[in-house]
């Protein structure tokens, strides 16, 4: 007889596929539920209700409770700046800084030849078509600073030419509280490149 069960050992592979989680952790997280039965079933409630009522955006890609997401419901966000993000954990972070009032649009995910990534996987054909409907000023790549990051940039930016809008990136460079000594070096080298006159 196997020394693990079929279907836990099931639990465990599948677990294992889970961002951030391996074999191992899977393992111990399988475990800590199957021997609890009330919190195994607390988590079941909460998936079914999290699988039943939340849904996706069908403008921006945002996760919500409608079909349009509360930002984009949002009359007094500024609906002429578009701020496009991988993912929605990018656009919660943007949103927990409180300086931001355009709205959003989710990629899900940056081009990445290695993983089979290209521009037909990700949001981009609506990202065009809601600049090509008109009534956009300005597209923010909040985009990550990695090489697939910044191609993905390259792409979006040559896509929306035809449209007239500005295309800008975040700021890269010194972050809030860094000491300069402890920045990389390419950090540095941004930093100074987007240098500002403050006198
Ligand atoms: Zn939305």
């Amino acid at each position: 007889m196997a020394l693990v069960p079929l279907p836990f050992e099931r639990l465990i592979k599948r677990l294992a596929r889970l961002p951030g989680l391996g074999p191992r952790s899977a393992q111990r997280a399988a475990l800590h539920l199957l021997t609890r039965p009330q919190e195994l079933a607390d988590i079941l409630h909460i998936l079914s209700e999290v699988g039943e009522q939340i849904c996706v955006c069908g403008i921006c890609g945002n996760l919500g409770m409608a079909e349009r997401c509360h930002i984009c419901a949002d009359g007094v966000r500024d609906g002429g700046i578009i701020c496009v993000v991988e993912g929605v954990d990018d656009l919660w972070a943007l949103e927990r800084s409180g300086g931001y009032a355009g709205v959003y649009h989710v990629l899900g995910g940056v081009v990445n030849a290695l993983e089979g990534v290209g521009p037909d996987q990700l949001r981009m054909k609506e990202l065009v078509a809601r600049v090509e409907a008109g009534g956009v000023n300005e597209v923010i790549l909040a985009l990550g600073a990695s090489v697939d990051g910044q191609t993905t940039g390259h792409l979006l930016a040559e896509r929306l030419k035809p449209y007239g809008v500005v295309v800008s990136t975040l700021a890269k460079g010194m972050p809030v509280g860094a000491e300069v000594d402890y920045l990389d070096e390419g950090t540095l080298s941004l930093a100074l490149a987007g240098r500002k006159r403050v006198a």
